[in-house]
């Protein structure tokens, strides 16, 4: 079964192979380049899943199960902030020092720090371009005030995990998957993908 994902960060497609193929031995990940799409994707969704729904889309329109992905932090005090926007909080698309930077400011006067990190998962048939199925995973945690752990991306040193009583930083990458919004999602995808291809 091959599936496009709407990306060409070698190292995402990397992790999902490894994570759907061991749900579904058979699958094939491939990516914008490997079907030879170079449009650019412009993601002017209002939020994560209509922004994975256009790149799921536009994936899907190779002719191949498409599939497009949207992630973010999800903070409550500040009504949602950063969203859609956590990749280029700050201004700069991915400067992860100055987006928790800025987090933290936002966040210095307010003694509510819950937040949430939130993945959506499109997937488009190429039968039906007009419909999106969607696969979201949410993890609640808190923002803290200093930076613990090394690992990750992102806001990962400062989103603490309380089950876990760690940040998604101090996690072994299959520690984070296991509970992580994204490892959800792609364990619901694995079930929708997964009953296609019985069918
Ligand atoms: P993307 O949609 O997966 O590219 O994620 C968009 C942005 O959300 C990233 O650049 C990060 O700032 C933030 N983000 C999403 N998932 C995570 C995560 O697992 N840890 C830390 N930051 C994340």
């Amino acid at each position: 079964m091959k599936v496009v994902l709407a990306s060409r960060n070698k190292h995402k497609i990397a992790e999902l192979q490894a994570l759907l193929e061991k749900h579904i031995p058979e699958i094939e990940i491939l990516s914008l380049d490997d079907v030879g799409f170079h449009d650019e994707i412009v993601e002017d969704g209002n939020n994560f899943e209509e922004n994975a729904f256009i790149k799921a889309r536009a994936a899907a329109s190779t002719g191949y199960i498409g599939l497009g992905d949207d992630s973010g932090l999800s903070v409550r005090a500040l009504g949602g902030e950063p969203g859609i926007y956590s990749a280029r909080y700050a201004g700069e698309h991915g400067d992860d020092g100055a987006n928790n930077r800025k987090l933290l400011k936002n966040l210095e006067d307010k003694d509510d720090r819950h937040a949430e990190f939130v993945c959506c998962i499109a997937c488009v048939y190429p039968e039906d371009l007009s419909k999106g199925l969607f696969c979201r995973g949410v993890t609640e945690g808190v923002i803290i005030d200093e930076y613990k752990g090394k690992g990750g991306f992102g806001y990962d040193p400062l989103f603490y995990y309380e089950p876990m009583g760690k940040t998604f930083a101090e996690m072994t990458a299959e520690e984070k998957n296991s509970i992580s919004h994204r490892g959800k999602a792609i364990e619901l995808l694995a079930k929708e993908l997964g009953q296609r291809t019985q069918n």
